[in-house]
């Protein structure tokens, strides 16, 4: 059975060796900065069911009637609470710095809560949104918060706000239960996912589709065929790719083999290690 130190090396030589690597990551990379998960023992659904409730309820409000929704939006607390105070910890920054040094092309996370982008990483697709964006649901143009005055708009009975591109209603960007993730994030991942040859998974119980699927795809190129959220597709020429997890628990890819292995402990104690493995061996003559 290997250390988590013999492991921790293995995933600087795999980033090292790679050409394309790239990272996915959920909630856990984020609860060493004090945001909540769902369903953890401190999680938010855990201490507040009503939530959840309309959580699930969101989008279908939202598609029946928007005003309802934007009403209901500003009137209750933020799901994640104030995110405009946390600050990154040291998994985000160093991912960031892993792109700095050219290994990591990209970062695809299921969070909302903008810290990648704070910690100066260049290229997030925001697969479930950003809480700090609006965004059109009809041309997709995605606008900052300060953009639009929504108190305003709702004193002046004046909601829900409309695109000032394509005069579209605007939602929140966060994508809610049973809404489509918007075609230019999903189609940019699933691109990724075929693209890679080195997958770094942080932090999440990869239980949320299509999320989840993104390390499936990643998997099933190896094989040269598979199906993808934008179809059939067949790579033609096999690419290996290497799925490695860092979570503090196994999930269904460590279960069912999908990813190599699992470095099981903190990302923001793993990927700060796996960066100084790196930079050692890079530093190598
Ligand atoms: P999840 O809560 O289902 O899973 C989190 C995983 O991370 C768990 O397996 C947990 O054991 C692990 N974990 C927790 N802390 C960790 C740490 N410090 N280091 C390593 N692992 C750790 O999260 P998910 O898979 O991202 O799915 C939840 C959904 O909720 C997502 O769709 C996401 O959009 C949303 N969400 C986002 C935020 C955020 O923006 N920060 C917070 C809560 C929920
Ligand atoms: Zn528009």
């Amino acid at each position: 059975m290997p250390s988590i130190q013999d492991l921790i090396e293995r995933a600087a030589r795999d980033l090292t060796n790679s050409k394309h690597a790239i990272a996915l990551t959920g909630a856990g990379i984020s609860t060493e900065s004090g945001v909540p998960d769902f369903r953890g023992p401190d999680g938010i659904w855990t201490k507040n069911p009503e939530m959840e409730e309309r959580a699930f309820q969101a989008y279908s409000l939202f598609t029946k009637n928007p005003r309802k929704y934007w009403e209901q939006t500003l009137n209750s607390p933020p799901l994640l609470g104030d995110l405009s105070n946390i600050k990154p910890n040291p998994g985000h920054y160093a991912l960031a710095k892993l792109g700095n040094m050219g290994i990591l092309k990209c970062i695809i996370t299921q969070n909302i809560d903008n810290l990648h982008e704070r910690a100066c990483s260049d290229k997030v697709y925001d697969y479930h949104g950003n809480a700090f964006k609006l965004r059109c649901v009809i041309c997709g143009t995605r606008y900052g918060l300060e953009e639009y005055d929504l108190n305003a708009l709702n004193e002046a009975g004046k909601l829900p706000p409309h695109c000032k591109s394509c005069s579209g209603i605007v939602k929140e960007d966060i994508v809610h239960f049973g809404e489509p993730i918007p075609s230019d994030v999903a189609e940019h991942s699933t691109a990724e996912a075929l693209a890679c040859d080195v997958m770094l998974v942080c932090g999440t119980s990869a239980v949320v589709y299509p999320f989840a699927s993104l390390p499936q795809i990643a998997r099933g190129k190896n094989t040269g065929q598979g199906i993808t959220n934008i179809g059939f597709y067949n790579s033609g020429v096999p690419t290996a790719t290497t799925i490695i997890e860092i979570n503090a628990e196994p999930t269904p890819l460590t279960e069912e083999g999908i990813s190599d292995y699992l470095i099981q402990g903190k990302t923001g104690e793993v990927l700060p290690e796996i960066v100084r493995e790196v930079e050692r061996l890079i530093a190598k003559p």
